[in-house]
């Protein structure tokens, strides 16, 4: 089949006078005496191309179908465009039509619809400009997370997607399961797992990050990039049940290295949209009221604030703020928590570190303070929490030890144990929530608004 010329490709170089074939969706159309307009983009920039149509050249099976969300591909000469509006325009030579759409039934219209009734088209809504513009960089920040780990020796992992224990033990699972049930096999009264496809309970990750390390613990650096799930039943615009996550994890990095790392990924993968997405991200600004330019750039210039908890907990508790969840020391940090530190005190990102042990997952290396662990979480302005991390407990003792004072199953965790039995090594890790940081580059209020099919609690369409 015939390729059509990516419309960025007339946008980028110089075509003028010559003959091209392009082929996208309408914009938009219009019908005039004797010239028809149409506006056609086929997602491969922001810009639409005008199409400009001499109606006496064209039968009126084609003319009559040119409506706002048809298809069809265009042969035609591109010219300067006359207009203000936009630099070039292509007068057509030949039109095809791939696909019509009915204009009296067409969900999108040109007026602006509200961001819950385009959730509700999720599989037209590809097709508007913001989304659209979403999804380039979207892209654009998967091939850099990729790129920056692999620039750096980084090995890319795979790890399940269905795992046998709560690898978090902090709950909001799901379960898998091929029982009907309706009709469950039950042993004294109890589910019998010994019937079931895996013949025990099995669930999908909330994150890879267990698995990954015994990879770290061999091949030194490595990271892990899928889909993660969690059965967070709030209703935030942060949290979404499926979400797609980063996982880095190195052997012999420690806490403050780990925060170097996360700081300079960051600030790598952010100026690739800020290099690539000029015109996506004018639109959204416009579209979100926001300076995204001027929001992505700030987080590039400044090295980020770094603040052991202890003193964000003083710095809270000074605020004499009328914070919703009250602060004192022991408390995890909530949104509003992170939010001041970010936006109000320090004005920029903030990396928190040494958590108290009670607060954060089992795994975290315990610091002789006896209290805290050597984790950290890197808070953005406007979105909280991006990133979590820390340095693993690499002690065997220790962490045996913590494992049983959680009352968590030790044989659910005897080859994560192993891995401290034979050749233990320091190694740290984090893991960045992709759609947060879509959300904070684009300036999206709702973290539904950054993925294509979003699923969060009472949400599962399409
Ligand atoms: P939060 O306190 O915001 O719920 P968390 O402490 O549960 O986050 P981690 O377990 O540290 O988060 O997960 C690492 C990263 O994954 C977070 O920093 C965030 O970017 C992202 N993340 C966590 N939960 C979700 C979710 N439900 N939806 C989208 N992203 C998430
Ligand atoms: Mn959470």
């Amino acid at each position: 089949m015939r390729k059509p010329l990516p419309i960025k490709a007339l946008f980028d170089s110089d075509y003028i006078d010559q003959q091209v074939y392009v082929a996208g969706w309408l914009r938009s159309a219009r019908r005039g005496k004797r010239f028809s307009f149409a506006v056609l983009n086929d997602g491969s920039c922001f810009q639409s191309l005008q199409i400009v149509i001499d109606n006496s050249r064209f039968p009126a099976h084609v003319l009559d179908n040119l409506h706002t969300g048809g298809c069809i591909a265009v042969e035609g000469t591109v010219v300067r465009s006359p207009g203000r509006e936009q630099a070039i325009e292509l007068q057509a030579q030949n039109i095809t039509i791939f696909g019509t759409a009915d204009p009296a039934t067409y969900p999108l219209q040109k007026k602006q619809h509200s961001l819950e009734f385009l959730r509700t088209i999720a599989h037209l809504r590809p097709r508007t400009r913001f989304f659209s513009a979403v999804l380039r960089i979207r892209n654009t920040l998967s091939y850099a997370i990729h790129q920056f780990f692999q620039e750096r020796g980084f090995f890319y992992i795979h790890t399940p997607i269905i795992t046998a224990s709560d690898c978090e033990g902090a709950g909001e699972l799901f379960q898998v399961t091929t029982f009907d049930l309706n009709d469950v096999p039950k042993q004294d009264g109890m589910v019998d797992y010994q019937q079931d496809f895996f013949g025990k309970p099995a669930y999908l990750t909330v994150s890879g990050q267990l698995n990954v390390e015994t990879t770290a613990l061999a091949l030194t650096k490595v990271y892990t990039f899928g889909p993660t799930f969690r059965a967070e039943h709030s209703n935030t615009p942060r949290h979404l049940a499926e979400f797609w996550m980063v996982e880095p994890e190195m052997a012999f990095y420690d806490l403050e290295d780990t925060m170097d790392l996360a700081e300079e990924f960051l600030k790598n993968i952010i100026q690739k949209v800020l290099d690539n997405h000029q015109d996506d991200l004018a639109f959204l600004s416009q579209f979100n009221q926001v300076d995204l330019t001027e929001r992505l750039k700030r987080v590039i210039q400044e090295p980020y604030e770094r603040l052991p908890y202890t003193e964000a907990i003083a710095i809270l508790e000074a605020s004499k703020k009328n914070f919703q969840f009250p602060v004192k020391w022991g408390i995890d940090l909530k949104t509003e928590h992170e939010r001041y530190l970010t936006e109000e005190y320090f004005k920029k990102p903030v990396i928190v570190y040494n958590y108290p042990a009670e607060v954060k997952a089992f795994y975290m290396r315990q610091n002789d303070d006896g209290k805290t662990v050597a984790a950290m979480d890197v808070l953005f302005p406007e979105v909280g929490e991006i990133i979590g991390g820390s340095q693993r407990e690499e002690r065997y003792e220790r962490l045996l030890q913590r494992i049983q004072t959680l009352g968590l199953k030790i044989e659910d965790y005897h080859w994560y144990l192993a891995i401290r039995q034979y050749g233990s090594a320091p190694h740290s890790g984090f893991g960045l929530g992709l759609e947060r940081l879509v959300q904070f580059c684009t300036g999206m209020a709702n973290i539904r608004d950054t993925i294509p099919f979003p699923r969060a609690y009472g949400l599962l369409n399409f």
